[in-house]
């Protein structure tokens, strides 16, 4: 475990409470800065003094701002003099030297057992069966729209048929699609990847089809300003049942769920990045009522945090909270509904506001060696994410991004964003 002490103890300075500074980059001079008075440096950092009270809060409005939170540090005695009051920069020792950029307490290491990793045995992930210059030919079963009246866009999950050939995969991989026709150097259009949505037994349970849930990307022209659709999204999202598709893959090793059933599983998604945390949760719950996995009863906690913009994209919704509903200990289930939620500055409820709001029992929980987080989804969100538990870790004195890379190496930080 992490010591705590050091921060616990010296960090109680001004006033009695607990106070941090914050090392911000990227924030720039302007209206919205100056009215909340944080002075830049020639180098681009600011150091903003924060009381524990208001770690959040700060997080996100800095965030807000387009600055990024390189270090937290706790206010010390030693530091306590050096003119670092809130809004203002601590001064340099030495007249006309640059302070050096603070660092996180030295003495708060992480821990260095190794724990077993819960990774699957690298020769047990089926990988590449299927390659692209001879691709398995599945066949639409069906095509449904997953997106509710009123809500935004395309999203439809789609179930093949893989039951002629060999191809087999595991939650958290992905398939390669390859879209019929030619690109604009009419060369055969190159696959695409998609995450696998459902369970390594397929919908049916019966080993025989794999499912995906697509969205149909769909944008504005920059400059001609005509809607552009895209090329493969599009195929899937209008096949028909019978339809025949060419399917590679599988692939990934990075989104594996781990095979201890005891293991608590944080899955942060945004959109179609819902996908493989569909199929850990068939796998978790659902498949266990028709007794599909007779070594894997999972009995840990598995906390979704769910980004869409509208309720009627709230992708899966009724199967979702149904699992919700007959597993309340074990499974959590938490929406950020941007255009309908608001954060508590009032601003659109994104992911990683309601990271922020759950950071520090996240951080609780993402401690236990036994936890995986995976994020799957938006490329982006990864930022807002790292902000909130970079906060929530600096108040036992732990550097985030130090954690966060033993975490990776332990196997247990898992991130798939396109
Ligand atoms: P294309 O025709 O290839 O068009 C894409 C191109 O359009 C982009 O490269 C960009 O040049 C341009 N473009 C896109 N948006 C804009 C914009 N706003 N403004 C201007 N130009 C733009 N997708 C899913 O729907 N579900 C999944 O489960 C899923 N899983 C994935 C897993 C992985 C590991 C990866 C890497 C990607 C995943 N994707 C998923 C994304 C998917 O692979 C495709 O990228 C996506 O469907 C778009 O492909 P397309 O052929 O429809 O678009």
């Amino acid at each position: 475990m992490y010591n705590s002490s050091v921060a616990g103890d010296a960090a109680n300075t001004v006033s009695g409470s607990r106070m941090f500074i914050y090392e911000v980059e990227g924030l720039r001079q302007n209206e919205n800065t100056d009215k909340t008075n944080y002075p830049i440096r020639r180098s681009g950092s600011v150091f903003i003094t924060v009381p524990y009270s208001r770690m959040n809060q700060e997080m996100q409005r800095i965030t807000r701002l387009g600055g990024k939170i390189v270090s937290i540090r706790p206010l010390t005695a030693d530091n306590e003099g050096n003119g670092t009051t809130p809004g203002t920069e601590p001064q340099s020792k030495h007249s006309g030297e640059e302070s050096k950029p603070m660092t996180q307490t030295e003495s708060v290491q992480p821990v260095t057992e190794t724990k077993p990793k819960a990774k699957k045995a690298e020769s047990d992930v089926p990988v590449n069966i299927y390659r692209p210059n001879s691709p398995y030919i599945g066949k639409c079963l069906s095509n449904e729209e997953l997106v509710g009246e009123g809500g935004i866009g395309t999203v439809r999950h789609l179930i093949f048929d893989i039951s002629g050939g060999d191809l087999r995969y595991l939650e958290g991989q992905s398939i390669g699609i390859i879209p019929p026709g030619t690109d604009k150097k009419d060369k055969p259009h190159k696959l695409r990847l998609y995450s696998i949505a459902s369970t390594r037994h397929g919908d049916a349970v019966d080993d025989k089809t794999v499912s995906l849930c697509v969205r149909q990307l769909e944008y504005k022209h920059p400059e001609t300003g005509e809607m552009v659709y895209g090329v493969c999204s599009t195929f899937l999202c209008n096949l028909k049942p019978g339809d025949d598709l060419k399917i590679t893959g599988p692939t990934g090793k990075e989104m594996l769920l781990p095979e201890d059933p005891n293991a608590n599983v944080i899955m942060l998604a945004t959109g179609t990045g819902i996908a493989p945390f569909r199929a850990y949760l068939w796998r978790m719950f659902k498949e266990n009522e028709r007794k599909a996995n007779p070594d894997y009863q999972f009995k840990g906690l598995a906390w979704l945090i769910f980004g869409i913009p509208t309720s009627p994209n709230i992708l899966y919704k009724n199967e979702l909270e149904e699992l919700q509903e007959q597993y309340p200990d074990n499974l959590r289930l938490t929406y950020a509904i941007s255009r309908e939620q608001k954060n508590p500055e009032g601003g659109r409820m994104y992911i990683q506001d309601r990271v922020a709001e759950h950071a520090d029992e996240l951080w609780k929980m993402i401690q236990q060696q036994n936890t995986h987080t995976y994020i799957c989804g938006l490329k982006g969100m990864e930022g807002g994410i790292d902000q909130a538990l970079t906060v929530a870790a600096a108040k036992d004195g732990v550097t985030w991004s130090e954690y966060q890379r033993q975490a990776k190496r332990e196997g247990r930080w898992h991130v798939e964003t396109y």
